[in-house]
């Protein structure tokens, strides 16, 4: 079942790890949130009236956005496309902008998943990333929204963060898991150029711990959320009780969706679309009904790749069968060598024809996906 994404490029403070597509000028967030409007009308067509099973507000930070905001584009989401009675509707939403009046808010509109960037309880390395709540706020926030009636709640947490110990990654885990929430997010840090962490790093002002520090983290986190009753169901994202996203699950499972908005990404099963990450250049653009993207039609080896890229990651494995009935094209054979090679270094395991990442795969998902590719 499709679904919509929503990239609202805004931030109130850069995040000095973070690279993604934002502005912490708002100057122009009225006519960015015409301009997404603009791109929702011209791209109303893109599932053919499929209905849409999922709308996730992404970015940037969509919390930051105002009731009204929010409203009209929700409003113009319902009016341009068939939306599931039962769609799954998140919003990313940062602490410090939520207020009880914002929960309020959020739950007007019907939003029925909170997606929280919490990143660590620690108030030392909060303020050395430059981020804004404290982790006081952050539990606050969490318990605010759940006495609101959220219980549809993902937290994230990145790993591996500078100035991190593992009595710092016990501490945050602890306190996650007191939150009773059904699902969370963990990403191991990753260290940008573009970024201040990036500039720190060159000038020798920032120390990044290595990849058996990242290790030692990764397994703590996987074996404390195992503990309490998370499931992995991909590598960087636990449930409880199969409350799995259902939005990044339909990309991880292949699904088609429509990305909204500047450096925001589309897929249709044979093409990916990119939009332009410059926020001045994507309203001026479609103040003039002119879409912003650049597109590529995918191959059978493209699609082929995306697929192991995504799925693999997954618990629910890379399907050779599938694999087979959709492309007429034999995976297994045409990468023996190197399955068997992984099969026999006990980082996959083959079951009922599909491929699956073993514990000690997990470790090193991307150096074997590279491996796999054609
Ligand atoms: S981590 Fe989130 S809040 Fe921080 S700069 Fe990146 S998008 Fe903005």
């Amino acid at each position: 079942m499709p679904g919509i994404y929503l990239h609202i490029p805004y931030c109130r403070q850069a995040c000095h790890y973070c690279d993604f597509h934002f502005s912490t000028n708002l100057k122009n967030k009225t006519a960015m949130v015409q301009a997404i409007v603009h791109e929702l009308e011209l791209r109303k067509d893109y599932f053919n009236s499929k209905e849409v099973n999922t709308i996730y507000f992404g970015g940037g930070t969509p919390s930051l956005l105002s009731e009204s905001e929010l409203g009209f584009l929700l409003e113009n989401i319902h009016r341009l496309f068939p939306i599931a009675s039962q769609a799954e509707i998140t919003i990313e939403c940062n602490p410090e902008d939520l207020s009880k009046k914002k929960i309020n808010s959020l739950n007007t509109l019907h939003f029925n998943r909170l997606s929280i960037g919490i990143q660590t309880f620690n108030d030392g390395i909060l303020k050395y990333t430059n981020r804004i709540h404290t982790g006081a706020e952050a539990c606050q926030a969490v318990l605010d929204a759940q006495e609101k009636g959220f219980e549809n709640i993902t937290l994230d947490l990145m790993y591996a963060l500078p100035k991190g110990t593992m009595e710092t990654l016990q501490q945050d885990l602890d306190t996650l898991v007191s939150l009773n929430v059904p699902h969370l997010s963990a990403y191991c840090f990753t260290l940008e150029e573009k970024t201040v962490f990036g500039t720190w790093a060159k000038q020798k002002k920032l120390d990044k711990h290595g990849d058996d520090w990242e290790q030692k983290n990764y397994l703590q986190v996987q074996k404390h959320l195992a503990q309490h009753g998370y499931e992995q169901y991909e590598i960087s994202n636990f449930a409880r009780n199969g409350r799995y996203s259902r939005h990044n699950s339909s990309y991880w499972l292949g699904e088609h969706y429509l990305g909204i908005g500047p450096g925001a990404h589309s897929y249709n099963g044979t093409e990916r679309q990119w939009n332009m990450r410059n926020n001045a250049l994507y309203i001026q653009k479609l103040e003039k009904l002119t879409l912003a993207y650049e597109s590529e039609l995918l191959g059978q080896k493209e699609q082929l790749n995306e697929l192991l890229l995504v799925q693999l990651r997954t618990k629910w494995g890379l399907n050779l069968d599938n694999i087979k009935s959709r492309f007429g094209f034999d995976f297994m054979d045409a990468r023996k060598k190197e399955i068997h090679k992984l099969l026999k270094s006990n980082l996959l395991q083959l079951e009922n024809n599909i491929l699956y990442l073993t514990e000690k795969g997990k470790l090193l998902a991307d150096a074997i996906t590279v491996d796999l590719m054609l």
